[in-house]
């Protein structure tokens, strides 16, 4: 059961993909909730199941996936305002797109040319999910075109509106591309590393758009990343995953200040740092483990400097930390020894809490 705050509830979570070598179990028991307005984060390097989970959540997963447990609860308003729930994973496609996908639940991915098309002007993408979900008349749509335009911070909108992708830049392609998630007023809006494929200076406009838009509209987002500092400003609570689970989770000074797995370790460390003049980007040692192969003990045990005996034979189960701070590493149990984070890492958080103080977040 979810509860009346929630907008999205993702329980006990597997997926696996059928493949020529065998299955991969990407995702392995992922548990997630969402409050309605909030703003959560899912952080973890390339190959972690970030987007194959929110792929899950849209219903577009790929043909050759199969879930094996678990059940994806999201809530919406109907019509007369009351609380509807459903079951995204026991719907059929169809049901999916006339209700869910794009009217009410819309993605923005890392590349604005995969969802944009090349051969239509931006204008009439835009007005396309308004006039097939709610068949708003052409010339209404239009008009909400470019207010919406206006809106992701588009100049100009009149003579945009008539451009085609190639003729802006990929900064405004994805500002068109945001446009065009809003049109159908979504509840929830899943960004997918939507500024990885930008410049550093218009990485943090991005973010900055997205945050002012899901205040003042008051909608929910999931922010996928692999650079912890990229959701450092925005996220409430944010999610570590590593090898199709989540390892860590909190909120976000649970995550930035007090941060309790060795991977989430690693990830703080290995964020850019503007403030330090060092050139040297520390980079986890080792990769993640070939999900076709089952995993025995604690996945990240073999890159783990820190990892104990028990790691390589017994899965850790999520320590609880505080009410709101939850971690899976063997290092939490109460007979583990007592083991800190590095000194740089610790250092490095002491300068960005003094940061919060100084600029606030
Ligand atoms: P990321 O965290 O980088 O977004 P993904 O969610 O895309 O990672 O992928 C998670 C794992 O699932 C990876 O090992 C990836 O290779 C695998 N995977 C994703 N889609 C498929 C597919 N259609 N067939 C086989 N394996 C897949
Ligand atoms: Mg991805």
């Amino acid at each position: 059961m979810m509860k009346q705050e929630q907008i999205l509830s993702i329980e006990n979570l597997s997926i696996s993909f059928r493949t020529t070598a065998g299955f991969v179990n990407a995702i392995r028991g992922v548990n997630l909730t969402l409050d309605k307005g909030g703003t959560v984060a899912i952080v973890g390097e390339s190959g972690s199941g970030k987007s194959v989970t929110s792929k899950a959540v849209m219903g577009i997963l790929d043909r050759n996936a199969v879930v094996n447990s678990g059940s994806i609860q999201f809530a919406y308003p109907k019509e007369n305002g009351e609380r509807e729930e459903c079951d995204i994973l026991s719907m059929t496609k169809r049901d999916l797109r006339r209700q869910i996908n794009g009217k009410r639940i819309a993605m923005i991915f890392q590349d604005p040319m995969t969802s944009l098309d090349p051969t239509m002007t931006i204008g009439k993408q835009i007005m396309e999910g308004m006039m097939w979900h709610y068949h708003t008349p052409k010339d209404e749509a239009y008009k909400k075109a470019l207010e919406l335009l206006g809106e992701v911070g588009i100049l100009d909108a009149e003579k945009r509106i008539r451009n085609y992708p190639h003729q802006l830049s990929g900064g405004m392609r994805q500002r068109v591309v945001i446009a065009i998630a809003l049109a159908c007023n979504p509840e929830l809006l899943i960004c997918d590393e939507p500024t990885t494929a930008l410049d550093v200076t218009i990485q943090a406009k991005i973010i900055e758009l997205i945050s002012r838009i899901q205040r003042e509209r008051g909608i929910s987002v999931i922010y996928i990343t692999h650079d912890l500092g990229v959701v450092a400003k925005v996220a409430d609570y944010v999610n570590v995953m590593y090898a199709g689970k989540i390892v860590e989770k909190g909120t976000a000074n649970d995550i930035y200040f007090e941060p309790a797995h060795p991977y989430t370790w690693g990830l703080l460390s290995a964020m850019p740092d503007l403030d330090t003049t060092d050139e040297r980007l520390y980079t986890i040692p080792g990769s993640p483990p070939n999900l076709l192969h089952s995993v025995k003990g604690d996945a990240f045990a073999p890159r783990n400097q820190f990892a104990l005996g028990i790691d390589s034979k017994e899965e850790p189960p999520m320590f609880r930390i505080s009410d709101t701070h939850y971690a899976s590493t063997w290092l939490l149990d109460p007979r583990a020894p007592k083991v800190e984070m590095p000194l740089e890492l610790k250092q490095r958080i002491e300068r960005m809490k003094q940061e919060v103080k100084n600029y606030g977040r």
